[in-house]
């Protein structure tokens, strides 16, 4: 008979390692705590409007054409973006397009040199990118000696990196303010500011401008969920929703079933955990290393402010992807993961899915999607003042756009961190999980493989690699490796 596996958790990583799983032959049962699948990738439909709920773009799309071929999917239909996004600095008169053509993107920056500085940040980029990803990001280390021996074989060149921040890197290239914020937008990310990111991240400025750009999808970001989901029940792949696994059994060092909600046991030959790797391991495992004290002694990314707000008008003026900076950063970013203060103009970002997909706002109407990055529930434990700091939102952007919208608005959710947590079990808000500092990546994040359980496996943003889309995609490879090498064993 076939190997069975039980999946727990329907987020893309656990989605994708299904697919995986089931084409090696392997009888598949995935069960996910929400009526839908998705986890942070999801939408919200609501009066008319379509919004998706988290991951708005993304890189490496050459992962998903891995995922594809490797599971003989019908490949993906995604768009690359050119802009990949538009900046909005407060004072200035016009945005910024954020375009990959040199030239295009060099002649809005008045910084003086802007192209050859450029030239010379990227190709440092570059050159982190190309001799760590396949090293480092993409592989399954058994310890941290093995970790640690294969960082030694990395060019010692980048060596001074490891102790610099994003912004200190970014700093030693450009001289404007201008540059220097937009140029370190994309430590965001990463779920923490370009002031406590390493400057190992700096690869990601090649890998947004030079190496593949951004994508979205072709009637939003869910469509990729609802196409794996029909992917899913052709491969005979059985789904429950509303099932939250809350106990284990366990026999020795072999877990034998998983306990749901309604105490409801669920067996299995081998279990791909794909809720939070710590949180599982402490609320579940219940692991004296991942109680809530030890929890609380990581390190988490921010918290997200998310608002999703259907109104009765066009914003032609707009783009679809849509960056708002205020005029105070050097205070402002350095404070806001722990410490939101509403007196000050929030800094946000805007999607617009109504843009270029029609159905998803009724005619005449836009459906906006803010994403607002706020401390997590450590920092900022009680979300009495979400109108407030909704409201602080709106005003800013009708501000800026000459626009009263609260008088357009004809449907609004909001969702603070307590909303994150209480739907998909992050812990204390935090939107991408455990942060990426280096004491925190490679060997050192919870593994993928279980320490104590034989049978059990981890994929998604708290395990390895990390946090994104491409990043739980390529854990779903890695844990498949690990769920195949654990069957040859037995
Ligand atoms: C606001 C926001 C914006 C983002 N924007 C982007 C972006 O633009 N591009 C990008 O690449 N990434 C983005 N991300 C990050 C991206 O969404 C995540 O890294 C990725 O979706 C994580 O996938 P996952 O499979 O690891 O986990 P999840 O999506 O969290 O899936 C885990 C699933 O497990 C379920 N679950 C949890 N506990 C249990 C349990 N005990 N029993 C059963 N089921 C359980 C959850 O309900 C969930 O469905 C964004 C995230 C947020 C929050």
């Amino acid at each position: 008979m076939n190997k069975s596996v039980v999946i727990i958790g329907g987020g893309i990583g656990g989605i994708a390692t299904a697919l995986r799983l089931a084409t090696r032959g392997y009888k598949v049962t995935l069960l996910e705590k929400n009526e839908t699948l998705g986890g942070r990738l999801n939408q919200i439909k609501k009066d008319g409007f379509t919004f998706d709920t988290g991951p708005s773009f993304f890189s490496m799309s050459y992962e998903f054409d891995e995922l594809a071929n490797d599971c003989k999917l019908t490949p993906f239909r995604l768009l690359p973006l050119d802009p990949l996004y538009t900046v909005h600095l407060r004072g200035h008169q016009k945005p910024i397009y954020l375009h990959k053509n040199r030239r295009l993107l060099a002649e809005q920056f008045s910084e003086k040199d802007f192209e050859k500085k450029f030239d010379r940040y990227l190709k440092k980029c570059s050159s982190l990118y190309n001799d760590t990803v396949d090293k480092v990001v993409k592989k399954n280390f058994d310890s941290i000696i093995h970790y640690l021996a294969t960082l030694a074989t990395v060019n010692p060149v980048h060596l001074p990196i490891l102790y610099r921040s994003f912004w200190d890197q970014i700093t030693r290239y450009f001289d404007s303010d201008e540059a220097r914020q937009i140029l370190s937008l994309v430590a965001f990310f990463l779920g923490r500011t370009p002031f406590d990111t390493s400057a190992v991240y700096t690869l990601l400025s090649y890998v947004e401008f030079e190496h593949d750009g951004y994508y979205n999808v072709d009637g939003g970001m869910y469509s990729v969920v609802q196409k794996l989901q029909q992917e899913m029940e052709q491969r005979g792949i059985i789904v429950v929703r509303n099932t939250e696994i809350v106990d284990v059994e366990s026999n020795n060092k072999t877990i034998t079933s998983v306990i749901d909600r309604n105490r409801q046991r669920w067996n299995a030959d081998c279990f791909v955990v794909n809720a939070d790797a710590a949180v599982f391991r402490g609320t579940v495992l219940k692991k004296k290393n991942y109680s809530e004290e030890k929890l609380l002694k990581k390190e988490w990314t921010m918290g997200y402010f998310t608002l999703y707000v259907g109104i009765d008008r066009k914003l032609p003026m707009l783009d679809h992807h849509n960056y708002f900076l205020g005029s105070n950063y050097a205070h402002y970013v350095p404070a806001v993961s722990k410490n939101l203060a509403l007196s000050e103009k929030p800094y946000y970002y805007l999607n617009i899915l109504s843009k270029y997909n029609t159905t998803c706002a009724p005619d005449g109407c836009e459906s906006l999607f803010f994403v607002c990055p706020v401390p997590n529930l450590i920092y900022k434990p009680s979300w009495e003042d979400r109108e407030e700091f909704a409201n602080s939102i709106i005003n800013d952007l009708s501000e800026r756009l000459g626009i009263p919208l609260e008088q357009h608005i004809v449907s609004k959710t909001i969702y603070t961190p307590l909303e994150w947590q209480e739907r998909f079990n992050l812990f204390k808000g935090s939107g991408l999980g455990l942060a990426h500092s280096l004491t925190q990546i490679g060997a050192f994040r919870p593994s993928n493989i279980d320490e104590d359980f034989k049978n059990v496996c981890y994929v998604g943003a708290s395990t390895v690699p990390g946090a994104g889309i491409p990043m739980a995609i390529i854990s779903s490879k890695l844990v498949t490796e690990r769920v195949v090498a654990y069957f040859k064993r037995l």
